[in-house]
């Protein structure tokens, strides 16, 4: 079983790690950002309200945000894992999971910081190209990850799940090291 929380800033490789260790581990990945670009695209009701903060930078408001999330968690593929990716992001979201997630009965393994250097994030995300990797909106959504992500930090530290892993190192690398946490959980948190 397996159940982990993709922390780090836009950039820090979440989203491809999270592909490679969810095929390993054959639970679900759920990128929010990935649920919300498809739903821009097919134009849904969801997509419409989003589309205007993702292309800024800012954060989707949590009224759209938590209803998503408390479905997708309560659904039977999720039911035996998952990995998240992109949520929680703010205290607001991460203090309405920790209440989820005890009512449906589940309990976060671990919460994976990735730590990557500003610098190396920009020129990353310049060269996705993604429609939100314009350098202006890049540098808007770090400030946004500076200002209501990164304290999500100390919440997890304070309850004992968060493992910081060093992104910036080749790609097989970090997934050697996120592997050494799934297979042992429960050793090596970093306390720091
Ligand atoms: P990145 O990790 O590069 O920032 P994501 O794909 O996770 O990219 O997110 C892209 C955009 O989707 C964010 O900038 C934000 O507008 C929106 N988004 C994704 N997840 C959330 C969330 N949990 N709460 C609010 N907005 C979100």
């Amino acid at each position: 079983m397996t159940r982990l929380i993709f922390l780090g800033p836009p950039g820090a490789g979440k989203g491809t790690q999270a592909k490679v260790l969810s095929e390993r581990c054959k639970v679900p990945h759920i990128s929010t950002g990935d649920i919300l670009r498809a739903a821009v695209k097919a134009e849904t009701t969801l997509g419409q309200k989003a589309e205007g903060y993702m292309s800024a930078g800012e954060l989707v408001p949590d009224d759209l945000m938590l209803d998503l999330i408390g479905e997708r968690l309560s659904s039977e593929d999720t039911a035996h894992g998952w990995l998240l990716d992109g949520f929680p992001r703010n205290v607001e979201q991460a203090e309405f999971l920790t209440a989820l997630l005890d009512e449906i009965e589940q309990r976060c393994d671990s919460v994976i910081n990735l730590e990557v250097p500003d610098d190396v994030l920009v020129s990353r995300m310049l060269e996705r190209g993604r429609a939100d990797d314009k350098e202006d909106v890049i540098r808007n959504r770090l400030e946004v990850y500076r200002a209501q992500t990164e304290p999500l930090i100390a919440f997890y530290q304070a309850q004992g799940l968060l493992r910081s892993v060093d992104g910036n190192q080749a790609l097989s690398n970090v997934t050697d090291a996120l592997r050494a946490i799934v297979d042992k959980p429960d050793v090596n948190a970093t306390a720091d």
